[in-house]
Order: structure tokens, then sequence, then C-alpha cells
């Protein structure tokens, strides 16, 4: 069903080719918006969320770019801008997570989740922040994990890319509001999707044994809260991460 708070509004979810991205773009085109599919190197994954997006009426296209290059970015960016107007709506998403043990992290790890996890969000929220401004309108949601507030041994690069990103929401969310651009942050526990290939059984059985609801969530439960945070049934919501993982992060 068409909602005011989305209709005709161009959004940009980035990492939007599979997982928790694709059910952002497919709940945002339900609402009615445009969607701009931002992908990294799965083009047919890309293309597939644009024909199920298309399906629901509105226009979509799918974009390349490496979230953590500056120029790739920009290009980008331009390119949604010609295709579907200024953008008004940003789901900072795209995310890698490598599954290594305190023993395996190098530096190269360390600066390939900073830089894709972090800096990546950066680039892409500075990339649009001025047609928001220009317009007087934007609305945007980071994608941050409970690893930010749990302790991780098996990804500390990842948690601490995690952590940024809630500062980075406190932050740019106040630095932003004069100009009608309201950032909130969404903290998913386990989902469903490949990202979590890595993680082994055991793992996944103990997490969901630790989970007080006792299951893993499904992508488009955390799509269901960027909705909520892009549209104005948050209105007084601001610079805030709201978590959803089952009841996870109530227990010590
Ligand atoms: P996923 O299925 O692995 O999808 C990752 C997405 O990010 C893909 O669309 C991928 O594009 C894109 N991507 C990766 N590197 C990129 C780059 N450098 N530039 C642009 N796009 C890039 O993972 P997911 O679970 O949906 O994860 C989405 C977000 O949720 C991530 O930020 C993740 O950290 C966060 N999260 C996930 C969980 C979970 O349990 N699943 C929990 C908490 C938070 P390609 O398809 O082109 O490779």
């Amino acid at each position: 069903m068409t909602e005011p708070d989305f209709a005709q509004r161009t959004v940009l979810i980035t990492g939007g080719s599979r997982g928790i991205g694709r059910a952002c773009c497919l709940r945002m085109a339900r609402a009615g918006a445009n969607i701009a599919v931002n992908y990294h190197s799965r083009e047919t994954d890309a293309l597939e969320t644009v024909r199920q997006a298309e399906s629901f009426g509105v226009k979509a296209i799918a974009v390349q770019a490496n979230v953590a290059d500056e120029s790739s970015v920009a290009s980008m960016v331009e390119r949604i801008h010609d295709q579907l107007g200024a953008i008004e709506m940003l789901v900072n998403n795209a995310g890698i997570f490598e599954y290594v043990t305190p023993e395996t992290t190098t530096l190269d790890h360390w600066r390939r989740t900073i830089d894709v996890n972090l800096t990546g969000l950066y680039i892409v929220t500075w990339a649009v922040k001025d047609q928001m401004v220009k317009r007087k309108f934007g609305r945007i949601v980071n994608m941050s994990s409970i690893s930010a507030l749990r302790a991780r041994a098996y990804g500390i690069a990842y948690s601490a890319s995690k952590a940024g990103i809630i500062a980075f929401t406190k932050s740019a969310s106040e630095a932003l509001i004069p100009h009608n651009i309201r950032m909130n942050a969404v903290a998913p526990g386990l989902v469903e999707t490949e990202i979590i290939d890595d993680v082994d059984q055991t793992t996944i059985d103990r997490i969901v044994g630790e989970t007080p609801m006792r299951r893993i969530g499904t992508p488009e439960e955390i799509a269901d809260v960027v909705h909520f945070l892009l549209s104005e049934a948050s209105r007084f919501m601001l610079g805030q991460t709201v978590v959803a993982c089952g009841g996870r992060v109530m227990l010590p």
C-alpha cells in the first residue's frame, strides 16, 4: 500500500542486492518509494531486487559502487540523481563480516572492515547530504549491530566498526537536524542472511539458546524497523540506535 511518507520519494539503499538490504528495498517499494539498489559485486542479485521492487509499481535501478571508494560513490550518487531525482532517504546498510579469531586477525582485515562498514557509511552520507540540505529534507538509517554492544572475541574489527556507527549516528544527527535531516540507527541481532555463512552451527545454536525469543531474525523484521525510522511515525526520534534482537541484549 502506497504511504504518503514514501510515495515518489527516492531512497538509496546501500548493499541492496541481498539480505537485509534487499528486504529494505522491497519494504520501501511496497510503501511507494522509488528505489536505488546499490551493490558491490553481485549485479545479478541487484537486478533481481530491482525486478521485485518494480512489481510494486515504483521505479527502481541498480547502481554499482564500492561504498569505501569516494569517487565510486560520487559517480553512483550522480547517476541516481540523473535517473531518479534527488535522494531524500538513505539506508546505510552495506557491510562485511569475516569470522576471525584473535590469533588469525590481521591489520589488513581490520582496515578492510573499518573501511567498508564505517568509512563507507561516512562517505555515502557525506556524498548524499548536500542534496538533502538543499531540499531541507532527509531521512537516514544506519545499520549497526548488537556486536557493538556485546563482547565479540571473533569479530573485534566488526564490533568496533559497528560501535563507531552508533557514535557517528549521535554526532551526525545533531549536526544535520537543523537541515531537517533526521538520522537514526538499527542494531540487529543475528539475522538469517549470507553474512552469517562463516559462523558455525554450534555458535548459532549457542546464540539462539541465549536469545529469549529462541530464534534468529529475518531480514523483513529488520526492514520493518528501518521503515519505521524513515517514516514520520518516528518523527521525535533522533540519533537513536534501536535494537532488534529477540531480547538478547537484555541478558548480561
Ligand atoms: P549480506 O547478505 O552479506 O549482504 C551484504 C550486502 O552488502 C550485499 O548487498 C553486498 O553487495 C553489500 N556490500 C558489501 N561490501 C560492499 C561494498 N564495499 N560496497 C557496497 N556494497 C557492499 O549481509 P546482511 O546480513 O544483509 O548485512 C547487511 C547489514 O546488516 C550489514 O551492515 C551487516 O553488518 C548488518 N547486520 C547483519 C546481521 C546479520 O546477522 N545478518 C546482524 C547485525 C547487523 P554484493 O551483493 O554486491 O556483494
